[in-house]
This record gives C-alpha cells, sequence and structure tokens, in this order.
C-alpha cells in the first residue's frame, strides 16, 4: 500500500520499533508530571540518535538524516503513537536555518542541535500576539556590535530543557525600525527570566512557560538572516511543522483505532461484544475511514513537496493536512473515549489521555480557524485545480 520504497519502509520500522519501546512507560510518566528518570531519558535520545529518528530533518551533509518529506512524516506518525511527549527526543532542529546561518551560526546553533548537544526553542508568541505574529511588541534595538532584545514571550515550548531561544521582535530604530528580525538567544543569559510556569492539559516534562527578556544583550552575529527577515521564518518554520502536527496526528489516531476496536471485540454487554452494536460499530468504521482520508492526504502532501510542488501550493496543502488531521485526531479521541465507556475516562488510559492531548493541535502552529483562512485564500486566488 502508498508504493513505499525500501529506503521509506525501513526507516518507518526504526521508528515503530523505537516508539514500541516507549509506550510502556507512558503511565508512569503521566502519573509523575510527565517525568521520567533522567538517565532513562538520556538512554531513549541516545537510541533515538542511533537509529537515526534525531534530526532526521536536516541535512545530511550537515549530518543530519537527510530524509525526503515523505519519510519525516512517516517517522513521526509513528512517534505520534506515543503519548506524555515521550517521543519528544526524537527531535526536528530548525531546518531553515541552515541555508540562511552564518558559519559562526553553523557552528555554534545549527550542528550542536543535530549531534543532540543542545536544543532550540521558540519564544515568538506574546500575550498579545498568538494568530497574529505582526503585533508582537517584543523590540531589538541596535547598539553598537550588540543588539538590546526587549519583551514577554508566551508559551515557550521547552523552555526548561532549550539551551538557546529564538526570539523573535520588531526592529526599533534604524533603517529597518519596526520590520521583524529574529535572533539566537542563549540560555541561561542575563536578563531572561521565567514570569511563571502555567499547568497546562497535556503531562509532559517539557513546559510552556512565559518568559520575560528584559534587556538582554547578544551580539549583532546572533542575527538569523537580515534585519526585516524576522517573518520569512516564521512561515518556513510553520509550514514544515504543520505537516509534521498531521503526521503526529495520524499516529495517535492509529493507536486509537487499534485500542479501542481491540476493546470493543473483547468488551461482552448483554452477552455480545460491544462492536456487534451499531452504534459502537459505527464510531470504529467512522474513525478508520476518517484516519484513512488523513493519511492519504497527508502522504500526498510530502509527496508533492518532494516533487518540487509551487511553495504557495505546498504552504496550503500543509494547512489542508494539519486542519484534517488534527480534527480528525480529536474526533477519534473523542468517540475512543466512549467506546472505553468509564475506563476511557481514567488517566491510565491512553483514549483519556490522548483526548487531552490532542486538543492542542488544532490551536498551535496556527488554530484551525487560521488554517482555514489560508486554504480559503488560496483557493480564490488560484482556484480548485491548482490545489488539489
Ligand atoms: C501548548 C502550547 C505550546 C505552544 N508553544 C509555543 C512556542 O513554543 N512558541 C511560541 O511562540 N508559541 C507557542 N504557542 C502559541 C501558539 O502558537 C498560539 O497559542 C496560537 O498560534 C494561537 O494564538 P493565541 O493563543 O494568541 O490565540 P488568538 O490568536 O488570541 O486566537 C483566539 C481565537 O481567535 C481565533 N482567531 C484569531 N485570528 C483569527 C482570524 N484571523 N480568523 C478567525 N479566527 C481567528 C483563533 O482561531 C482562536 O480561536 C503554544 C501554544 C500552546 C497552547
Amino acid at each position: 500500500m502508498y508504493g513505499f520504497s525500501d529506503a521509506d519502509l525501513q526507516i518507518q520500522a526504526r521508528a515503530r520499533s523505537f516508539t514500541d519501546e516507549l509506550i510502556p512507560l507512558e503511565v508512569a510518566a503521566e502519573l509523575n508530571n510527565g517525568e521520567l528518570a533522567a538517565d532513562v531519558v538520556a538512554g531513549h535520545a541516545k537510541r533515538a540518535r542511533e537509529l537515526g529518528l534525531h534530526a532526521a530533518n536536516m541535512p545530511a551533509d550537515l549530518g543530519g538524516g537527510g530524509l525526503s518529506s515523505l519519510q519525516q512524516v512517516l517517522v513521526q506518525e509513528q512517534v505520534g503513537r506515543v503519548t506524555n511527549g515521550l517521543a519528544w527526543v526524537v527531535g526536528t532542529p530548525p531546518s531553515w536555518l541552515p541555508p540562511v546561518a552564518t558559519p559562526y551560526q553553523l557552528d555554534r546553533f545549527v550542528l550542536p542541535t543535530i549531534r543532540g548537544d543542545a536544543e532550540e526553542c521558540y519564544a515568538i508568541t506574546e500575550a498579545g500576539a498568538g494568530s497574529d505574529v505582526d503585533a508582537i511588541e517584543a523590540t531589538a534595538r541596535r547598539d553598537g556590535d550588540e543588539y538590546l532584545l526587549n519583551g514577554e514571550k508566551w508559551h515557550v515550548t521547552s523552555y526548561n530543557t532549550a539551551s538557546f531561544a529564538f526570539f523573535q521582535a520588531k526592529l526599533a530604530g534604524g533603517a529597518h525600525d519596526g520590520e521583524h528580525a529574529m535572533f539566537l538567544v542563549d540560555l541561561p543569559s542575563f536578563g531572561v527570566s521565567v514570569v511563571r510556569t502555567p499547568a497546562y492539559s497535556h503531562t509532559t516534562s517539557h513546559h510552556h512557560p512565559i518568559v520575560a527578556f528584559r534587556d538582554v544583550r547578544v551580539p549583532a552575529t546572533h542575527l538569523v538572516g537580515a534585519e526585516g527577515d524576522g517573518m520569512r521564518f516564521a512561515y518556513e518554520w510553520f509550514r514544515f511543522e504543520r505537516l509534521m502536527v498531521a503526521a503526529r496526528c495520524l499516529g495517535a489516531a492509529q493507536r486509537l483505532v487499534t485500542e479501542m476496536t481491540a476493546f470493543a471485540a473483547e468488551r461482552r454487554v448483554q452477552g455480545r461484544p460491544i462492536a456487534e452494536f451499531g452504534t459502537v460499530a459505527a464510531m470504529l468504521a467512522d474513525s478508520l475511514t476518517e484516519l484513512f482520508a488523513a493519511r492519504s492526504l497527508s502522504y500526498e502532501t510530502a509527496r508533492a513537496i518532494d516533487a518540487g510542488a509551487d511553495v504557495k501550493v505546498q504552504h496550503t496543502q500543509c494547512s489542508m493536512a494539519k486542519l484534517y488531521a488534527s480534527e480528525m485526531a480529536g474526533r477519534v479521541a473523542d468517540r475512543a473515549v466512549q467506546v472505553f465507556g468509564g475506563r476511557g475516562y481514567m488517566r491510565e488510559n491512553v483514549a483519556e489521555r490522548f483526548f487531552r492531548e490532542l486538543r492542542v493541535e488544532r490551536i498551535w502552529e496556527g488554530t484551525s480557524e487560521v488554517q482555514r483562512a489560508i486554504i480559503a485564500d488560496q483557493l480564490v486566488k488560484r482556484g480548485v485545480t491548482a490545489l488539489v
């Protein structure tokens, strides 16, 4: 099925067996604030590197996996089957960075992320700027050979494990006053501090704190690309990450369909397996059908990227894949809870955990509403045939 090459099947099998090793640890993580022992996590990270799963999105000549988009989807789909962020050791460093990074930035930031010696986080969103990134109020002012950064960033995922942050700001003064720019900020750095670490719906060891940047000085060599380039990088990253969100949702749905089907076949009520009740059977059938549709859409989107499709078409198709796969996975998780009955409401049950965890897939990397706006805008501009 799907016309995979031998190389596709091999990387998929490696990601599958790695994920199978993580799944038995989910409940322990869930009941311990997402935490596993540090040596256990380090072991997972090492194994992910050995299997060629970490940095699979990065160029091979820099030591990354150099995988095709389709192969990256296959990897992320498999790791999407495990809850509690246990597979976040399979890192996807910023693949948009190498083409614009200086030799210093490559050496100092990019290569360590590929080796697994460094980890990045993104400080873009603010209290008043999420969907509308252009509304950010963070500032960057040039001061001699340095920039002075100020701002307060929200939801900074993995700040507690990261060794540097991408900080997006508007330039204050100079030829590009008011335009966006992106900076590399070492963590820790003087002037960077956690305002607070809110609790979120999912239970992972990676936190999403609100982080203050107060008069943080970075060398001018930490500017990514040129002044005014900041928004361009955000868009490139969104395109990649939206497809990877879709892929992980496929894996989650695959796991849920598998587990709820096994339960429905085994659980007997009034002497019959509940899978024989039409209303339960419909939940299974709808879930499988929607998974197949989302998977076909996501694989096709990846193949179009690998074939060099127009970048606007790629962008729109990634939005469609993210929109459909995240909403599909949400519906499947809701049905899975229902099929499991009372058991589906217990935190030790995979359906309960995914029911909470998958909710954010419709929010981060652009909400469903934002994806629909992108898709409709391109539809009006380009027409149906250009896009699907
Ligand atoms: C767990 C988590 C982790 C995150 N990690 C990071 C991170 O690492 N770095 C980072 O920078 N950000 C991160 N984010 C932020 C995330 O990208 C934003 O939450 C998201 O883009 C939505 O922005 P917002 O929360 O400000 O919502 P808003 O933009 O305030 O949106 C509120 C509502 O209005 C709707 N809406 C907004 N604009 C439109 C429109 N044009 N048309 C129709 N409806 C609209 C939205 O769809 C939504 O329903 C994270 C968020 C979460 C929850």
